[in-house]
């Protein structure tokens, strides 16, 4: 059995993580959480890309007040990111956040996190307990050596332990750090010791190239060890890229079913067509169709045909024309220009015949 089968099962607005569930995909929108109208649309821009929870900073009370119109407007459940003021935390409970988001290092006393808690247990309301490497106390940067995998678990396990003697255990933790490496070696670590589902991501990873690339990297090994419930792939770039991203890693690791796989010949000289700009557009319009199939594009009739003839659809480059393949059967001839049209018009009527 994997880690992630062995987790605790927790409800985050009708989404559930953990206990073998499917891992759920979530985003952070970058609107500010007060302006309502532009956060919804993002929101539901997110939704359309198949993001499953969306959090929202709530940094001041306009943000927690506007959480209940948000809320009416968006179809999935939202958490509140709370950083230092937990009167935010309790507002955005009282507002109808689905989840918190909170660093009970970063609320100050004891007495203020009990607050937190205790309406979180009145409501039923999850709770994510976030450590980072970059907030580390210094205690365990000193008993460590510095900042390690080990004291961020250490951090962390004595937060949920903080919450859990105030009797409260609906729970997820995630720990993070921009060090890949450290990241993963801090999951394979807090995977045993505790039961509650993990949100993993890779903090601060970069832009859209460099972050998506770091984050492959760091929840394929995370995710591949059966380690992690719910995931967010961080980038510095339009959110719906993280939803982009995560959804490919996960197909990529068997995780997740459903999209088109488009896969394309890295082209070379051989290849007579404009291949690269037409695996990219090809890639775009696939985003739209929901078929679990695969779609080849190949930029040539050596290696091309048995390739595509693998995938469910496929092209394989000719001089300035290509052949369309289906199921293993080349079906026509097409010229360059027209072979997105093609394309486009065999994915509309698939499964229709
Ligand atoms: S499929 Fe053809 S064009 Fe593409 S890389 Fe292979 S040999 Fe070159």
């Amino acid at each position: 059995m994997s880690y992630r089968e062995l987790t605790k099962e927790i409800n985050i607005g009708g989404v559930k993580i953990g206990h073998g569930n499917p891992v759920a995909i979530q985003s952070m929108t970058n609107t500010p959480t007060s302006d309502v109208n532009a956060t919804v649309a993002q929101i539901l821009a997110l939704e359309k890309a198949g993001c499953e929870i969306v959090r929202c900073t709530v940094p001041d009370e306009d943000s927690a007040r506007a959480i209940k119109e948000i809320k009416n407007r968006i179809h999935i459940p939202l958490v509140a990111d709370i950083h230092f003021d937990h009167k935010m935390a309790l507002m955005a409970m009282e507002n109808g956040a689905d989840k918190i988001r909170i660093n009970p290092g970063n609320i100050g006393s004891v007495d203020k996190v009990r607050e937190v808690v205790n309406l979180a247990k009145e409501k039923n309301i999850p709770i994510r307990v976030g450590v980072n490497s970059g907030s580390l106390e210094k205690n365990l940067v000193e008993k460590y050596g510095g900042v390690t995998a080990e004291g961020i678990v250490e951090s962390a396990l004595d937060k949920v332990k903080l919450i859990e003697d105030m009797g409260y255990d609906n729970l997820v933790i995630s720990i993070k750090s921009s060090d890949v490496m450290m990241c993963v070696r801090a999951h394979e670590l807090i995977a045993g010791k505790t039961p509650y589902p993990l949100h993993v991501g890779i903090t601060e990873s970069g832009t859209v190239r460099s972050g998506s690339i770091k984050s492959s990297v760091g929840l394929g090994l995370i995710l591949g060890q059966g380690i992690g419930d719910t995931i967010r792939v961080s980038l510095t770039g339009d959110p719906c890229e993280e939803i982009t991203a995560a959804r490919l890693i996960l197909k990529t690791l068997g995780l997740r079913k459903g999209g088109i796989d488009v896969v394309s010949c890295p082209t070379c000289g051989r290849t007579k067509i404009d291949l690269i700009s037409l695996a990219q557009k090809v890639e775009k319009i696939a985003e739209d169709y929901p078929y679990d199939i695969k779609l080849a594009v190949m930029g040539c009739a050596v290696n091309g045909p048995g390739e595509a003839r693998e995938a469910d659809l496929g092209v394989a480059g000719g001089l300035h024309e290509g052949l369309l393949m289906k199921h293993g059967e080349i079906i026509r001839k097409v010229p360059e220009a027209d072979l997105l049209a093609a394309l486009k018009e065999e994915l509309d009527n698939w499964g229709k015949e």
